[in-house]
């Protein structure tokens, strides 16, 4: 965390520079490109600018938009350089966005232009301004020197409720030909005037639908309005699925709305922005600007635009809309905060939701980190005073928390249907069959995409794998393809086994949803079963038009992955059957247990969210298991303290600190030198430890060999200058890439 601040408020006009750059002084422009730093230009004639001003300057032989950093650097003489071309007529970047954005770069080891072109894409393809004019009155008939006419009086009439964008729009709607309009242009009692463009913003209305809350969600939403406007704060908003975390925190948007600012909310995937954006439209009336991978670059210009301006009031987003050129924001949310898709894990490496909580802080805004179950960090940081915290135990109205129960696999194992190998246990298949019955909607929960996670030779043993990664083939029956799911190659199901020559040897081993849908239509064949992942739901449209379908009951069964678990309202989903609940725990992951737990609290919360009871039955080999039981047991705290006991133990984050450095290269004799050479300069001291380096996990993805070195600080040792000086001691070659993970989520 940056060290406090005192502005008072993000507020602040960022228009009053300290510093202003006439013509031919020499200022730092910092380029939306991997460099460490801004390079020096001279300000040309007749432009004066100032820090955040964004402008095009040459670069080599092309031209280049950056943003004026501050003054010139001055390593290189006045004479080498060049001049700024001009300044785009855009927003300048608050000084508030600037100081993140050096932060951002300084903790997480990357280059500042590579973040600055989180915040920069939309700027750099800006279309060239058409100035769009429009028709207004003019002066009056008498001054302008021509005689009324029944024509020229009805066009006046008509013009005055314009404007109008061109004299045939007023000629279509007053009757009166062009010829009349364009006298009267002439003679100057029709005005031509420049359009004023048209906010695509509706403008959010604070107590346009407010709900009447319960007592406990109104105390929570006093304590987290009472923070507005009053600096920074976190607060987190820890409450039970259903409890109505999103109401509340809505009363904290609502009043930041009341105060002119703006607010920011953050969720974890797309897949969650599309009921997000119908519910603020029927609590605000007005649906708050998107913010996305899926968006057009039209969208996108309006959304940053809107950001700059404050013309976007609520902007609702992925995590890269924390880098949005905000000018007066109030408020952010986290949702789903202790979600891992927060993690950015390639390009710049960052988390949005730690990251956020520095952005807050700069601006000295108040922070809000909802989640039903907090990631150990914010516990911590709870416990440790450091956050605040509000609680909504229970759920909104007549709803229950679903019981939560398990199928021993082992006692009861699945039993074979004629339609081969079956996943679902006899407990779990009667519960559908009752569910059905009623005429209620089950959810099966499998995180795995596809058929089949492995296909092998039968004859043989040969597994299909990808050949540019250390990963099976996937079988996707839906487009009949193997594919996989680290670097997207696809490819089709081979007739003949390239190890030992049989002809259609290949059998699927183990589950995907595709094939647990196979069984449940086999099993239901009356029942709707509708199989939901990311393949599926790669556009919002398509999200909302599935959870249109769920809400009007055109869908009984759904089987599905985690795209579906999170955030979402189905009344009438009472059953939630997770297929294989041990899955996530396989494999080294300092946070897999967390993970799993909070994942399938996740889903069981998916179930009974109406007035009827839900009914949560989790599949596990392991029904004593730390994770099982609390779940089962709703005793959440007794599982937490265990896994902060082990992590403090262990010094594993947040008790100690790890920075991963991932080596890649096309050259595995490469990476492995390189390896090598960092594993012998690297830092020694109290309370600094080095793992590796070692082969990833997935030691060849995408065609590069992968070989990783872990760094162990403790808490009070930030590793950022270590690792610094660190990698300027050891010289690799250039076709071994190197990867900086700072507080890694990912360890394959
Ligand atoms: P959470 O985010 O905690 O899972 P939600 O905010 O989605 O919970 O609330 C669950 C459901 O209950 C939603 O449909 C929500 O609109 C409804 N709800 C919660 N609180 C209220 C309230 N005070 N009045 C009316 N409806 C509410
Ligand atoms: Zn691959």
């Amino acid at each position: 965390m940056p060290s406090s601040q005192s502005t008072a408020s993000s507020d602040v006009d960022p228009i009053i520079h300290a510093s202003v750059y006439e013509a031919g002084a020499r200022i730092s422009v910092l380029l939306p490109l991997p460099v460490e730093t801004a390079y020096d230009y001279l300000v040309p004639e007749g432009v004066t600018l100032a820090p955040g001003d964004i402008v095009e300057v040459p670069l080599a032989r092309r031209f280049e938009v950056g943003v004026v950093w501050g003054a010139g650097l001055g390593d290189v003489p006045v004479a080498k350089l060049r001049e700024v071309v001009h300044k785009l007529d855009l927003p300048s970047l608050p000084d508030v966005l600037r100081k993140f954005i050096d932060w951002v770069a300084g903790y997480t080891l990357q280059p500042a232009g590579a973040v600055l072109r989180m915040t920069l894409n939309p700027a750099r393809r800006w279309p060239q301004a058409k100035v769009a004019t429009a028709i207004v009155v003019g002066r009056p008939l008498l001054e302008s020197g021509v005689k009324p006419t029944p024509a020229r009086e009805k066009v006046l009439m008509i013009a005055a409720k314009g404007p109008f964008e061109s004299a045939a729009a007023l000629s279509r709607e007053s009757g009166v030909g062009a010829g009349v309009i364009k006298g009267l242009i002439e003679a100057g009692a029709l005005a031509l005037v420049e359009a004023q463009p048209v906010s695509p913003f509706a403008q959010p209305q604070p107590h346009y639908m407010r709900p009447v809350l319960e007592p406990a969600q109104k105390e929570s939403a006093l304590a987290l309005c009472a923070k507005v406007g009053r600096g920074f704060s976190v607060t987190v908003l820890d409450g039970v699925t259903g409890s109505g975390k999103t109401e509340v925190y809505m009363e904290a948007i609502a009043a930041t709305l009341e105060a002119g600012k703006q607010v920011l909310v953050l969720v974890p995937e797309i897949a969650l922005t599309a009921q997000s954006l119908a519910r603020f439209q029927k609590r605000f009336g007005a649906e708050p600007a998107e913010w996305h991978s899926d968006l057009t670059y039209k969208a996108r210009r309006e959304t940053w635009h809107g950001a700059a301006t404050g013309a976007a009031k609520v902007v609702v987003g992925a995590r890269s809309a924390l880098f949005l050129p905000f000018n007066h924001l109030g408020l952010i949310v986290v949702d789903e905060e202790h979600d891992s898709a927060f993690k950015q894990e390639d390009g710049v490496i960052y988390h949005a939701r730690d990251m956020a909580v520095v952005r807050a802080k700069e601006g000295n805004i108040p922070i809000v980190l909802a989640s039903a179950t907090p990631s150990l960090e914010t516990i911590i940081n709870v416990r440790g005073g450091r956050y605040g915290v509000v609680h909504l135990p229970e759920r909104f109205g007549a709803a229950a928390m679903p019981k939560i129960g398990v199928v021993d696999m082992r006692k009861t194992p699945p039993e074979k249907g004629r339609w081969g190998r079956a996943w679902l246990a006899p407990p779990l298949v009667k519960w559908v069959d009752q569910t059905l019955a009623t005429g209620d909607q089950a959810l099966l929960f499998l995180n795995r995409r596809g058929y089949a996670p492995l296909t092998l030779c039968r004859t043989c043993g040969h597994r299909l794998n990808c050949p540019h990664c250390t990963a099976w083939l996937v079988e996707h029956k839906l487009t009949h393809r193997l594919q996989c799911h680290h670097c997207g190659y696809s490819a089709k199901q081979p007739e003949t086994c390239s190890s030992c020559g049989d002809k259609d040897s290949f059998v699927p081993c183990g589950p995907g949803i595709e094939r647990v849908a196979e069984e449940a239509m086999a099993r239901w064949p009356e029942a709707r079963v509708r199989v939901v992942s990311s393949d599926v739901l790669e556009r919002p449209s398509a999200v909302a038009e599935l959870i249109a379908d769920i809400l009007a009951k055109r869908i009984d069964i759904i089987v599905g992955t985690q795209v579906l678990a999170k955030g979402h309202h189905f009344p009438g989903l009472t059953l939630v059957g997770v297929v294989d609940a041990d899955l996530g725990l396989s494999g080294w992951d300092l946070r897999a247990a967390e993970r799993t737990h909070q994942l399938l609290h996740q889903v069981a919360g998916r179930a009974g969210r109406a007035d009827k009871p839900g009914r949560v039955l989790l599949q596990t080999h392991d029904p004593s298991h730390p994770v099982m039981h609390a779940l089962i047991s709703g005793d959440d705290e007794a599982f937490i303290n265990s896994e902060v006991d082990a992590r403090d133990l262990l010094a594993m984050p947040p008790f100690g600190r790890l920075t991963a450095l991932i080596l890649s290269s096309h050259d595995e004799a490469a990476v492995i030198a390189a390896g090598r050479g960092l594993a012998a300069a690297a830092p020694k001291g109290d309370g600094i430890e080095v793992l590796g380096p070692a082969p990833a996990f997935m030691a060849l993805l995408r065609g590069r060999h992968r070989h990783r070195l872990l760094l162990k600080t403790s808490r009070n040792t930030p590793p950022q200058a270590m690792v610094r000086e660190w990698l300027a001691r050891v010289k690799t070659p250039s076709s071994v890439r190197i990867q900086v993970d700072v507080d890694p989520y990912s360890f394959y």
